[in-house]
């Protein structure tokens, strides 16, 4: 088991200490058979607390030993044979889980908090098993049984994120959104607004531009950071033959995101070259260039767009000075190539890219994403390890004689 793997494992963990410190039902004493029982016994043992340190530890047959034992010493102790079989289920014996989380549930006089704890479980050992429908069925028990149980519905979300049931997705998060604070706000409202995008591409698969439209400016009304909508509604527009929407989506694109503005390059140039109006794309590289030094995809462009209109002296410029900014590009480096062979590879011209390119340092897999690390060659809008929605950011590139990697 992995780093990576034991995170999620935890996660439960104290999600479940915490849930069933919190409940009602976890008063020290309890009525059991007519007498009192200290609640306590099984935890403060000496095996429940080394359990827990294997858990942590990541010594999961260890972990399993001393709860077992525990479990020995207070065989009521409900919360222990919980976590047992959720390190089962994490070491990927899911059917061992299923059984420990099912004879949980046949037990008498559970109280609903403990009810609810148990079908939260036996869900997460659907879901690992993947068992779809049983793992929806189990949490969609969880919140009937509690309302309020945001680990029901951040997994009631995930689940049909994986099935790309938008529609379902979208109204869980809005549950969730609901009972979180308003310090969660901001970032409540960017996944809804890729949830409303996702939408949007939904109704555009089967032909309702209308409606996809009116997500994808529903996803940028929640959170302008929602990038492919301002890419789609453009599209859309100009599928409705709404130049002047396309460019208008476009456009806000650039304002809102600069740094993600080289997304809507390719299409606003083919716009203006059909409108017989190139010199609007060039205005808005060297805007974008202007507004930020070191934006090499601007150049690129730009330089790639002189040189097709046979401006190729200018180009090479742009393109030299992009290089600068992003050494590693190899389409920097073929349109440099490019520009070259059109100039007649002129000696002064290959020197200085020569020089330019010999300072160069290469980096690989600069999209980061900021919750786990995971690295990836092109930019995602959902991480594949965390799930995380718009967690990736560019690590810049510094030329090699200062050399620092800043993010
Ligand atoms: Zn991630």
């Amino acid at each position: 088991m992995g780093f990576g793997d034991s995170l999620p494992l935890l996660f439960q963990l104290i999600a479940l200490l915490v849930g069933l410190a919190a409940g009602k039902a976890w008063e020290r004493y309890k009525l059991r058979d007519g007498r009192w029982i200290d609640r306590r016994r099984a935890r403060d043992s000496h095996h429940y607390v080394l359990g827990l340190n294997f858990l942590v530890s990541n010594q999961i047959d260890l972990a399993i030993e001393e709860l077992s034992q525990a479990t020995r010493v207070d065989s009521d102790a409900l919360e222990i044979h919980l976590i047992l079989g959720n390190v089962h289920r994490e070491r990927g014996q899911v059917a061992r889980a299923i059984q420990v989380h099912q004879a949980l549930l046949q037990r008498p006089k559970l109280t609903k908090v403990e009810h609810a704890y148990i079908l939260l479980c036996l869900g997460l050992d659907f879901k690992r098993g993947g068992f779809v429908d049983r793992a929806l069925e189990a949490f969609n028990e969880v919140v009937r049984m509690d309302p309020n149980n945001q680990y029901a519905l951040l997994y009631l979300q995930k689940l049909h994120e994986e099935q790309h049931q938008w529609a379902d997705a979208h109204r869980i998060r809005k549950q969730l959104v609901a009972l979180s604070g308003p310090d969660t706000q901001p970032r409540n409202q960017a996944i809804l607004g890729f949830l409303e995008n996702a939408l949007g591409s939904e109704a555009l698969a089967v032909g309702d531009r209308g409606r996809a439209a009116r997500h994808f400016e529903e996803a940028i009304g929640l959170d302008a950071g929602t990038v492919p909508a301002f890419l789609n509604l453009g599209d859309v527009r100009l599928m409705q033959g709404d130049v002047a929407g396309a460019e208008n989506a476009w456009d806000r694109l650039m304002i809102s995101s600069p740094e993600r503005a080289y997304l809507a390059f390719a299409r606003l140039e083919k716009l203006y070259e059909q409108l017989g109006q190139p010199h609007k794309f060039e205005e808005r590289c060297l805007r974008l260039i202007a507004a930020n030094s070191q934006d090499w995809r601007a150049r690129l462009a730009l330089g790639g767009h002189l040189a097709k209109r046979g401006r190729d002296t200018e180009a090479f410029e742009f393109l030299l000075t992009a290089l600068e900014h992003n050494p590693h590009g190899l389409t920097v480096h073929q349109s440099v190539w490019g520009v070259l062979l059109k100039l007649d590879l002129g000696r002064a011209l290959v020197q200085r890219y020569i020089e330019s390119a010999r300072s160069s340092v290469f980096f690989l897999d600069p999209h980061v994403c900021v919750k786990c690390h995971y690295r990836s060659t092109e930019l995602l809008w959902q991480c594949p390890h965390c799930h995380e929605w718009n967690s990736f950011v560019e690590e810049r590139i510094a030329p090699a004689q200062d050399a620092t990697v800043e993010m």
